[in-house]
């Protein structure tokens, strides 16, 4: 019985293994097929300074839209897509795409406009991320000041001293570089003040509840005291409501992005917005 058992836990493992590797191959193909027709998509969120509640920059967010499943939503094929090793290439794509965009509203006479995308982990270990960034930036002809480049704290502290010298190689391209879902990771202040980091944002899971007066309230603020300590600006992800927006203008925080502006929307929306 021993045997039997032990064998068809063999079996089971087996097939599911080849199950979830079956999935990904699936999904990986669609992803790169999706890639050649050209069914990613990017939307732009805004980013507004707290002050003003005037847009000074946007977010680039990568859609997917599927021809036969619609919308999926990043959360559902990102994972896959660095599982399979096509992330990079989206990356590579939305770079390209939002610096042309952005690039075209500054000449249509948005010229405050900066631009803000999101670089993966395999996207930034590329041993050609560099070029890769180089090249976009010269074709779209964009001042690289107007450009932030979105980091997780995960990434960069993957290796600090790999990242930290990466970093500073991209700053000398004349790009900004923000830590993204600032508060999540671990890193120490030791780390962060080695980290050539302009813009720290801070996760929505603590925005979420900061309206109030509990512990979320004061991560918040001194999150916010510590980015004004390294010499950086700060931008609170997913506000959503008025309340919350007084609260980070309390707290001088500089930049808000979150619902109670706008959802991420496709670039023709924006230009309407934008205009008005
Ligand atoms: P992120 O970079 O932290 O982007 C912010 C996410 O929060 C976006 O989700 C945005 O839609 C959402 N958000 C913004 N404001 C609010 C709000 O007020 N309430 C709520 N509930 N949500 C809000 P999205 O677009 O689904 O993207 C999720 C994550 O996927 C991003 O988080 C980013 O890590 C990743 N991502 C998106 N586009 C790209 C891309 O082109 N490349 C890479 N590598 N990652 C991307
Ligand atoms: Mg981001
Ligand atoms: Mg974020
Ligand atoms: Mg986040």
């Amino acid at each position: 019985y021993a045997k039997d058992d032990q064998q068809n836990r063999h079996e089971y493992y087996r097939d599911t293994m080849r199950d979830g590797t079956y999935h990904e191959f699936v999904l990986g193909n669609e992803l790169r097929r999706a890639l050649k027709n050209e069914e990613f998509q990017v939307y732009y969120q805004l980013q507004c300074d707290v002050k003003s509640g005037e847009p000074y920059g946007v977010e680039a967010l990568v859609r997917w839209s599927h021809p036969e499943k619609g919308n999926v939503p990043p959360g559902e094929f990102l994972s896959t897509a660095e599982a399979v090793g096509v992330i990079a290439d989206i990356d590579e794509y939305v770079l390209q795409k939002s610096l042309q965009q952005v690039q075209q509203w500054r000449e249509d006479g948005h010229g405050h406009l900066q631009l803000s995308v999101n670089v993966s982990q395999q996207q930034f270990e590329r041993y050609n991320f560099m070029e890769i960034v180089a090249d976009a930036l010269e074709k779209s002809r964009i001042d690289p000041t107007y450009v932030t480049l979105e980091i997780t704290e995960t990434t960069m502290l993957t290796q600090v001293h790999y990242a930290t010298e990466k970093l500073e190689a991209l700053k000398e391209l004349g790009v900004n570089i923000a830590i993204d879902d600032f508060g999540t990771g671990y890193s120490s202040l030791r780390q962060l003040q080695l980290l050539p980091i302009d813009i720290l944002k801070i996760d929505r899971s603590f925005v979420k509840d900061s309206d109030g007066q509990d512990h979320d309230a004061s991560m918040v603020r001194t999150i916010i005291n510590l980015a004004n300590n390294l010499d950086c600006q700060v931008i609170c992800e997913g506000v959503e409501t008025n309340e919350q927006l007084t609260f980070i203008k309390n707290e001088n925080c500089d930049y808000a992005q979150g619902y109670l502006f706008n959802r991420p929307q496709p670039a023709n929306d924006v230009t309407k917005r934008l205009t008005e």
